[in-house]
């Protein structure tokens, strides 16, 4: 059987009430299969990547830890999306949920359907700042720490923690 994993994943939502779509994935991801979710980030608010013309965006991170392939894994995700109703009108445009597989363990992987880590997570305050508060200590497979990336970003100021009692 697949060993145990550590995995982070990131949810982003700007459309249908972004603060529930965002509550109600982090309760599904606690039940994917062979899978369990070992912590959550509080949620942020951050201002959307590309067009501006659209709402902000509500972004959290998941630590899981899953006996699921990275592509089983994926597969989940994307069947996840699906249920949330996801619409794609444009690339970066607005979205019901989006989640990204960030991490899986210390692998690089490259194939068509998916590259972890994930290949903006370094620069992405939304991504890196609720990743921080989860893992302090995180480091990149390539040895970068979390801390240092989000040390390092240009506008770490356009990501707000939401009071716990947002709605
Ligand atoms: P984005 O998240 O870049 O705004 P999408 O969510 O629409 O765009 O993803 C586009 C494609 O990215 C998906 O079809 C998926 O197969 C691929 N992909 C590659 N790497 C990853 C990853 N680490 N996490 C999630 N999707 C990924
Ligand atoms: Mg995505």
């Amino acid at each position: 059987m697949t060993p145990l994993v550590d995995v982070y994943v990131a949810l982003g939502s700007n459309l249908d009430e972004p603060i529930a779509q965002v509550r109600r994935a982090l309760d599904e991801l606690d039940r994917l299969p062979l899978s369990r979710r070992i912590a959550a980030s509080r949620l942020y608010a951050s201002r959307p990547v590309g067009p501006q013309d659209q709402p902000d965006f509500i972004n959290a991170v998941a630590h899981l830890r899953t006996r699921l392939s990275p592509l089983a894994l994926l597969d989940q995700l994307q069947a996840l999306e699906q249920r949330h109703r996801r619409i794609r009108l444009r690339h970066w445009g607005p979205r019901t949920l989006d989640l990204d597989l960030l991490l899986y363990g210390d692998e690089f992987l490259t194939l068509p359907r998916l590259q972890v880590p994930h290949r903006e997570m370094a620069t992405r305050a939304f991504v890196l700042l609720p990743l921080l508060e989860l893992a302090p200590g995180l480091r990149l497979p390539d040895g970068r720490r979390i801390a240092a990336l989000a040390e390092a970003l240009a506008a770490p100021g356009e990501v707000e923690v939401l009071p716990d009692d947002a709605s």
